[in-house]
């Protein structure tokens, strides 16, 4: 199996603007209404409202071309609150190896 050098950085040199957006294909529930629009949006098998992915798992909102989300400015908390650097921002970088493979 390959791998890609920048998914194994130590956590000083993991940054968003070396990172395919990783974790834009995580399922981000809207817990708080931070003004994202409707055509963004999903509703889950509970009723619970969430950012609507395109059949290959990415957000609707990512800009595919740049890899940077469109709605910056009024994204979930959720995605606010997902820490660069995080264990959880490591794994989303690790689980990417595979698209790479
Ligand atoms: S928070 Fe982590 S996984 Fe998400 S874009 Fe930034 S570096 Fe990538
Ligand atoms: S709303 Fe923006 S930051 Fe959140 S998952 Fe979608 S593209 Fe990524």
């Amino acid at each position: 199996m390959s791998t890609i050098p920048h998914l194994q950085l130590p956590t000083a040199d993991i940054s968003c603007s070396n990172c395919a957006a990783c974790c834009c294909q995580l399922e981000v529930m809207l817990i708080t209404d931070t003004g994202v629009p409707q055509r963004f949006i999903d509703t889950d098998d509970w009723g619970g409202e969430v950012m609507r992915r395109l059949d290959d798992g990415w957000c609707a909102a990512l800009d595919r071309d740049s890899m940077r989300c469109t709605i910056y400015e009024v994204r979930p908390l959720i995605c606010r609150e997902f820490e660069m650097g995080s264990p959880e921002c490591r794994d989303e970088r690790g689980g990417m190896n595979g698209i790479y493979r």
